[in-house]
């Protein structure tokens, strides 16, 4: 039941009585804020979250949605013992492995279990069949088991959290539409309903699958689509006092089965999606009317799912449909939540769970909870982080087909280095044809087609790493890689994110936003990580002073939209509002030209005096290239003499053709972004979202040299200040003396038999002939020489840790 009155002023205005609004009501009571609305159009959970499942599995791909799955196992645990039980059942849950690819990749989630504490474990088919006796074996390669699993009554754990939500003096308001969103210099100011107005600093869009149209209020594009979803529920069957059945998934078959009542639950994801679009217009438009209801039974498109089900539980081929449910579902366009603050000021979202956010649900409460709070994520959010989204997510098609992608694959096991296939190619540098018509293999990033490597440096397979590392492989890019550090390699990175920062106040302000000194002068480049309050990493880029009052910013391909969004808060909060920031990726090509010939090569073909004492590492330089006009920054991401080339788009092709002319007699080779990988982790170049991200800091992760404690003032600096020398882990380099043992990222890393950490990345080091990997490790193991195992598909290896970098330890290379 609802308070009816409604407030003129709040805090905070959560919008959404699903489980995701309850949950963040719940978590912002539990810390402490009173001042906070919820509102609701209907009924509480009379979007997504009545017609539910209710499946709770808590391991993912993703090490933070893990421990957030895991801390709503916990809560749900916790809830299970209040006056308002969500009725929670923790009955475990088996995985099946229907092929043998399925059994590797279940190896593989055991042991980064093992990392979180989870108590994931490998069982035999037998095992499995004791534990659920309707499976039939047939096909059945093994399976794993984790008994914290569970289920829950999506409705019930709903009312559960609004409970306690009211129990500190929370107003949960149901009936009660938000038609209009106030807004001021950027800010939200507060809300308009059918019942009138509220004030406020903050609204948290809990909205589900109608986020979109609560986002279009501000003018911010939520990148969800409802698409329709669909279990079935079997006539009772089972023995109402035997012991619950455990959860089932049997992926390679598409299919979950729990039990209901005395019957069985079983859904599934569909190979023929079906988004469920309400207008043209929008793909994401809900009728005004459509709560508490259901669509259509789908059967034609069930079908898939319904034989499949009935090869694995052959009963389900006998047993009656009690019901049908097919419900609406908000999917992102990667199958991630879509959380955090938009680019509007205080408006945040918390939607698009994709079908797991039940099982989410306590987690996100949680971690938007604390980002609202705090203003900024307390964990590393980035894979659920809204500013992932780049523009070409405006496009409601490119959206769609994104979503449709990703649903039908949802169940498939999604090897590193897959690529994603629809809605290609979009974005393209002025050389893509160029590429293409040499044979290059094409990934994909941000929207962006990026040369991975060129099919035609192939050579043979003897350094392919084992398994799944070596999926996506090729001999290309170990060919590639020599060539740059042996001659010289030309780069195409034109779909570096880049922005333009200018006017009188913009280096105080970008020296208040960077942890380095990057104010040193026109023509001076510089190494900077942005920090949050935490001293957290949230960007790590590359600022080049253009003039007196310009800088030229250049960010990783994927995290332009993150850290122009950055910028633009720390802008709007700290008041700089005359320092204008462009996004100028598109305006400019990027050429990077490397290796021990760059100078030579670039000294043939530019009037310009290129020596190392006239043109100084990290420096910037406008010079001309043959006929073009040139933006030429001496720095490297591969840890070899060399420049990157920033050219007004229209001139790309021309400069291309002129630099491989030129190179011509000097072995150049172009190169492509899996070379640039394998280069940079034997030098021990960082990436974001790799081996650094909000959580970890500059000390951790061995890059104090970029931090200007000298200056009086930026974000970070305190916690930096204090927490200087008194690490508690610290990033390091992982060797493994067989090339071909490369890890993936997340392995379980252990000493003496305990674990101790996880791999955060991996490749291999062609010229150290060496596989690599990187991972935080308690201090008090992180010395060179220590020796570490890491377990590979169920298998421990031995390694080391080795002295960084690995590489050209004094940098003569690229300083020279
Ligand atoms: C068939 C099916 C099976 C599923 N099975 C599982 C499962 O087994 N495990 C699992 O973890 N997840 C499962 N899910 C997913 C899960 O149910 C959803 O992720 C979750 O319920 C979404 O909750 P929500 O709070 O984001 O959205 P909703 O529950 O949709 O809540 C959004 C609320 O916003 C309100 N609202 C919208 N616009 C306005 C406005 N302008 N003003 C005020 N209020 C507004 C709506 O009325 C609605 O109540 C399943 C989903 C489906 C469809």
């Amino acid at each position: 039941m609802g308070a009816t009155s409604l407030p003129a002023r709040a805090k905070i205005v959560i919008i959404g009585g699903g489980v995701g609004g309850t949950s963040v009501a719940y978590h912002l009571a539990q810390m402490g804020e009173r001042d906070v609305v919820l509102l609701d159009r209907n009924e509480l959970t009379s979007g997504s979250t009545f017609h539910s499942a209710g499946l709770v599995g808590q391991l993912r791909a993703d090490p933070t949605l893990t421990k957030m799955n895991m801390h709503s196992v916990e809560l749900y645990r916790a809830l299970e013992l209040t006056s308002t039980p969500p009725g929670w059942k923790e009955t475990g849950s088996i995985k099946l492995a229907s092929s043998p690819e399925r059994m590797q990749e279940i190896r593989r989630q055991i042991g980064w279990a093992r990392t979180f504490g989870l108590d994931l474990h490998e069982i035999s088919p037998a095992e499995a069949q004791q534990m659920f006796p309707l499976i039939d074996l047939d096909g059945v390669v093994g399976a794993c088991y984790m008994a914290s699993d569970g289920e829950v009554d999506p409705s019930q754990l709903s009312h559960a959290m609004a409970a306690g939500a009211r129990q500190h003096g929370m107003k949960i308001v149901t009936n009660t539409r938000v038609v209009e969103i106030l807004m001021s210099h950027g800010r939200v100011t507060g809300v308009v309903t059918d019942k009138g107005d509220i004030e406020c600093e903050v609204v948290v869009n809990c909205g589900g699958m109608y986020a979109p149209s609560i986002g279009r209020l501000v003018g911010v594009r939520i990148p969800i689509v409802p698409m329709s979803h669909q279990y079935v529920i079997t006539e009772n069957f089972l023995d109402p006092t035997a012991p619950r059945l455990p959860s089932l998934r049997d992926p390679d078959n598409l299919v979950y089965y729990r039990q209901e009542v005395a019957g069985l639950l079983m859904g599934g994801y569909e190979r023929n999606s079906k988004p469920w679009t309400a207008s043209h217009a929008h793909v994401d438009d809900i009728p005004a009317d459509f709560n508490s209801r259901l669509l259509d039974e789908d059967w034609e498109r069930f079908e898939e799912i319904a034989v499949n089900s009935q090869r694995r539980v052959p009963i389900m081929g006998k047993l009656g449909v009690k019901n049908f449910i097919n419900g609406p579902e908000g999917f992102t366009p990667d199958n991630e939540f879509c959380l955090g603050e938009t680019e509007v000021g205080g408006f945040y979202v918390a939607a698009g769970f994709c079908a797991h956010g039940i099982a989410g649900a306590g987690g996100i409460g949680k971690v938007v909870a604390e980002w609202v709070i705090a203003g900024e994520p307390q964990m590393d959010l980035w894979h659920m982080d809204i500013r992932r989204f780049g523009a070409a997510y405006k496009s409601p098609s490119f959206t769609m087909k994104r979503v449709q992608e990703n649903y039908e694959s949802y169940y498939d096991i999604h090897y590193p280095g897959e690529e994603r296939q629809r809605a290609r190619p979009l974005k393209t540098s002025p050389v893509y044809l160029w590429h293409r018509d040499a044979g290059a293999v094409f990934g994909e990033k941000a929207g962006w087609e990026r040369v991975n490597y060129y099919q035609s440096h192939a050579t043979d397979n003897s350094l392919q790493p084992y398994g799944w590392a070596g999926k996506y492989w090729s001999s290309a890019i170990a060919t590639e890689h020599r060539a740059t550090r042996e001659s010289a390699g030309l780069f195409d990175e034109s779909s570096f994110a880049k922005f333009s920062v200018t006017g009188v106040r913009a280096g105080e302000f970008l020296n208040i936003v960077c942890a380095n000194n990057v104010v040193k002068g026109d023509g001076r480049a510089v190494y900077t990580q942005a920090l949050n309050s935490r001293g957290g990493i949230e960007c790590d880029f590359t600022v080049t002073q253009t003039g007196e009052n310009s800088f030229f910013i250049v960010t990783g391909t994927a995290f332009g939209t993150h850290d122009l969004g950055w910028l633009k808060k720390q802008r709007r909060e700290l008041g700089y509002v005359e320092v204008l920031l462009e996004d100028v990726t598109g305006a400019y090509a990027c050429f990077g030209l490397w290796g021990p010939k760059a100078r030579e090569i670039l000294s043939g073909i530019t009037p310009c005096d290129v020596s190392g004492k006239a043109f100084p590492f990290m420096h910037s330089r406008e010079i001309t290239i043959g006929d073009i006009p040139v933006r030429a920054t001496r720095i490297t991401y591969v840890g070899e003499l060399g420049w990157e080339f920033y050219v007004s788009s229209e001139y790309g092709a021309a400069l291309w053709q002129v630099l491989l002319q030129a190179g011509e007699p000097y072995q150049l080779m172009t190169c492509g972004y899996k070379a640039i990988d394998s280069l940079r982790l034997e030098k021990g170049y960082r990436a974001w979202g790799g081996e650094i991200n909000s959580e970890t800091t500059p000390w951790e992760a061995g890059l104090g040299f970029a931090v200007a404690l000298g200056k009086e003032q930026f974000i970070g600096r305190g916690a930096l200040a204090d927490s200087r020398g008194k690490e508690e882990k610290r990033l390091v380099a992982l060797l493994f003396d067989d090339i071909r043992r490369v890890p993936l990222g997340n392995e379980p890393i252990r000493i003496g038999g305990e674990i101790v950490g996880r791999v955060k990345s991996g490749g291999q080091g062609f010229t150290i002939g060496k596989a690599i990997g990187y991972g935080y490790l308690p201090i008090q193991h992180s010395e060179p020489a220590t020796a570490v195992e890491v377990e590979f598909f169920g298998e421990w290896a031995s390694g080391v840790v080795a002295q960084e970098p690995l590489f050209d330890p004094t940098g003569s290379k690229f300083r020279a």
